[in-house]
C-alpha cells in the first residue's frame, strides 16, 4: 500500500489543513454574502507555478488573494441563486482569464516565437459531455468557446484557426494576438530567450527529470463545482508553459488529463506541467480511484499529486470536489494559487 495517512482525514480535509487554520490574514476571507442555503461548493485554482513563500512581495500576494476573492465571489453569487456549476466554473475561469495576473486569457505566457497559444477545457459532470479549445492565439475568452464546442457541436477538441473562426461565429470576441502580451510576460519570455540561448541543457532536460525545467514558467486557473441540484463541472484554461514549442499541446485542453467531472465521482482541475499529468491521465485517475476502488477524493487526489507525480519528477496540483462536497486542494510545487467557497462551511484563499 503506497498511501499515507489513509483513513487519517476527516470529512474535509482542507478544512483541518494546519496552514488553513492558522492563518490570520483577513484579506484571506470573502465577505459572507447573506445567507447561504444548500449544499453548494467551489473550488479554484490560478496555477501551481508561484514562488517559494517568502520571496514574493507582500503587495504582490495580497493582489492575488484579491483577485482569488473576487473570482470566488462571482462565483459564488452564481451558485447561491441557484445556477449551475457549468455557469459558475465558467463565470470564474472567465474572470480569471481576463485577469493579467493569472496565465490564461490576458497574461498568458508565449509559445518560444513570443506568441501567446492558449488551450482551455470544459466538462459537465451530469451529462459527461465536454469541450476544449487548443492552440487558439485570438480567442478573447477560450473557456468560453470551449463550452460552446460542447454545446453546438458534435466534436470535444477545435484546434487553432478552426477553433477561431468558430468562436467567431458564434459570436465571440476575437483579438489582436498583442492583446493577450503584459509586460511581466514579455519580460519573462525574454530573460527566459536569453538564457535558452546561453545554456542548451535547459532546453533538452530529459522528461523525468527531477530539475524541473519548467519551474517559475507555469500557471493555469481552473475551476470546479458542485451546485445545489447536485451536478459538477469542471473548467481550466491556459497559456500552457512558458517558451513551449510552437504548436505543443498540454494538458489543459485533453479531457481526463487536466479537466474532468463526472457526477458519480467529482470533478478535478489541473495545473502543473502538463506532460506528467497526460502521461498519467491525472484528473480522470481521480475519478477513477473513486469510482472502481472506493478510494476518498483525498486519498486519490493526494497520492496521484505527492507519491505518483513526485516520484516521476512531474511538479504540479489539482483542485477537486465530490459528489458529497468534500474537497481538496494537493500541490506539491512550492506554491498553488487556490481558494474555496462552501455553502455550509465559509471561504478562504491560500497560496503556499
Ligand atoms: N498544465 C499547463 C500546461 O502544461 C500549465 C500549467 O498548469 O501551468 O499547459
Amino acid at each position: 500500500m503506497v498511501l499515507l495517512g489513509l483513513g487519517a482525514f476527516p470529512q474535509d480535509p482542507v478544512s483541518s489543513h494546519p496552514a488553513i487554520q492558522s492563518s490570520s490574514d483577513p484579506g484571506s476571507h470573502i465577505p459572507d454574502p447573506g445567507s447561504r442555503i444548500g449544499n453548494w461548493v467551489l473550488v479554484i485554482h490560478g496555477g501551481a507555478g508561484g514562488p517559494p513563500a517568502g520571496s514574493m512581495p507582500e503587495e504582490k500576494e495580497n493582489e492575488y488573494k484579491e483577485k482569488l476573492t473576487e473570482a470566488l465571489g462571482i462565483g459564488t453569487e452564481i451558485l447561491q441563486r441557484g445556477g449551475s456549476s457549468m455557469e459558475a466554473v465558467e463565470a470564474v475561469v472567465m474572470f480569471m482569464e481576463d485577469c493579467p495576473l493569472f496565465n490564461a486569457g490576458k497574461g498568458a505566457v508565449y509559445n518560444d516565437e513570443g506568441v501567446a497559444e492558449m488551450d482551455a477545457s470544459i466538462m459537465d459532470g451530469s451529462t459527461l459531455m465536454a469541450g476544449a479549445v487548443t492552440g487558439v492565439q485570438r480567442i478573447k475568452n477560450p473557456i468560453a468557446a470551449a463550452h460552446l464546442v460542447m454545446d453546438k457541436t458534435r466534436h470535444v477538441l477545435l484546434m487553432g484557426e478552426g477553433a477561431e473562426i468558430f468562436a467567431k461565429e458564434q459570436g465571440l470576441e476575437l483579438m489582436d494576438p498583442s492583446y493577450f502580451q503584459t509586460p511581466e510576460r514579455t519580460e519573462q519570455f525574454e530573460r527566459l530567450k536569453k538564457k535558452q540561448m546561453e545554456d542548451r541543457k535547459d532546453v533538452i532536460e530529459p522528461p523525468g527529470s527531477t530539475k524541473d525545467p519548467d519551474q517559475g514558467t507555469k500557471g493555469t486557473v481552473g475551476a470546479v463545482a458542485l451546485d445545489n441540484m447536485g451536478n459538477l463541472a469542471a473548467a481550466t484554461s491556459t497559456g500552457g508553459l512558458m517558451m513551449k514549442m510552437k504548436g505543443r499541446i498540454g494538458d489543459t485542453p485533453v479531457i481526463g488529463a487536466g479537466t474532468y467531472a463526472n457526477n458519480a465521482t467529482c470533478a478535478v482541475s489541473c495545473t502543473g506541467t502538463g506532460e506528467y499529468f497526460m502521461r498519467n491521465v491525472i484528473a480522470f485517475d481521480v475519478s477513477a480511484l473513486m469510482e472502481y476502488r472506493g478510494w476518498s477524493l483525498e486519498e486519490a487526489a493526494s497520492f496521484l499529486i505527492h507519491e505518483k507525480l513526485k516520484s516521476q519528477g512531474g511538479g504540479g496540483g489539482l483542485i477537486a470536489v465530490d459528489k458529497e462536497g468534500n474537497i481538496t486542494m494537493p500541490f506539491n510545487t512550492n506554491a498553488m494559487f487556490r481558494g474555496y467557497a462552501k455553502a455550509q462551511g465559509g471561504s478562504r484563499v491560500e497560496i503556499y
